[in-house]
């Protein structure tokens, strides 16, 4: 295989008014397509271009924000002991001229792993000592302080939560709707997991969205955003929630932030009949 750092330098860039928004990545994640739910799968090989059981790899791709002054991180990346070809955000960071000890502020889309692992390294200190950690409450009630219930695509993430968010709990911050920092807001689009989040950054008139989870298979589900994938904790909710924001997305001509996207997952949706199609942007 290739070397699986996406990671280009300078960092890639957009401009949503006064913020500035970069593109970094913390690596590959492999998957096969039959993660795909709710489509025929000879459709879903035909769409993605690869057979059942072929191994692919999404890519994971993290943001920062520079908002009056402030550096903030979207999303944490996975950490290096989760897959070997993830774990390459601080290091891409600083490559690209952010200390992380300079981090201010992270934005958590959710707290599924490869978006969270990487809070702390392999003794447990955290990478971003000086950030507050902002979150969705209903993400922060899902998954924290919280007994297992059973479910193990749960209760196998739940001692991970608890060990990655402890370091920052003096300075962790939990939002609803309203600013959570200038020009951002949470847009809540649960399914993936119940507090899933995407972030919407406004400045002087122009908007962009950072999705979060929204799109895994982005070849698959933009044309069919109905699909859900084995990873959504409610799959139904997740496809309502990707309908309604790939609406106000496409309407509003919103710059498109993803992670999973293909690096640097900067895009435009369009709609394309019933469906919609992504431009890169
Ligand atoms: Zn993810």
């Amino acid at each position: 295989m290739s070397d699986p750092n996406r990671q280009t330098l300078p960092p890639p860039v957009r401009h949503v008014g006064d913020i500035e928004a970069l593109a970094f990545n913390d690596g590959i994640l492999p998957t096969t397509v039959d993660c795909a739910v709710g489509i025929d799968l000879p459709d879903a090989e035909r769409m993605s271009g690869f057979r059942s059981g072929e191994k692919f790899f999404l890519h994971v791709n993290e943001y920062v924000l520079k908002i009056e002054g402030r550096t903030v991180l979207i999303d944490a990346g996975s950490g290096d002991n989760m897959y070997p070809t993830l774990g390459r955000l601080p290091g891409n960071l600083r490559a690209g001229g952010i200390d992380p000890l300079s981090v201010d502020a992270i934005l958590m889309t959710h707290l599924h792993p490869d978006h969270m692992h990487g809070l702390i390294d392999n003794d447990g200190a955290p990478v971003f000592p000086n950030a507050e950690l902002i979150l969705h409450e209903t993400e922060a009630a899902f998954w924290i302080g919280k007994q297992p219930t059973g479910d193990p695509r749960i209760d196998k993430n739940l001692p991970h939560v608890e060990r990655n968010t402890r370091p920052y709990r003096s300075r962790m911050r939990l939002v609803g709707a309203g600013e959570a920092l200038p020009g951002v807001r949470a847009h809540l689009c649960p399914g993936h997991t119940p507090g899933h989040t995407a972030w919407v950054i406004s400045s002087r008139g122009e908007t962009a969205i950072m999705w979060g989870d929204l799109v895994h298979l982005q070849n698959v589900q933009v044309a069919r955003p109905e699909v859900a994938v084995s990873y959504d904790l409610d799959g139904a909710q997740a496809a309502r929630s990707r309908k309604e924001t790939f609406a106000m997305c496409a309407d509003g001509g919103w710059l498109v932030l993803g992670a999973h996207l293909d690096f640097p997952g900067f895009g435009r949706l369009a709609r394309a009949g019933d469906a919609y199609r992504i431009d890169p942007a």
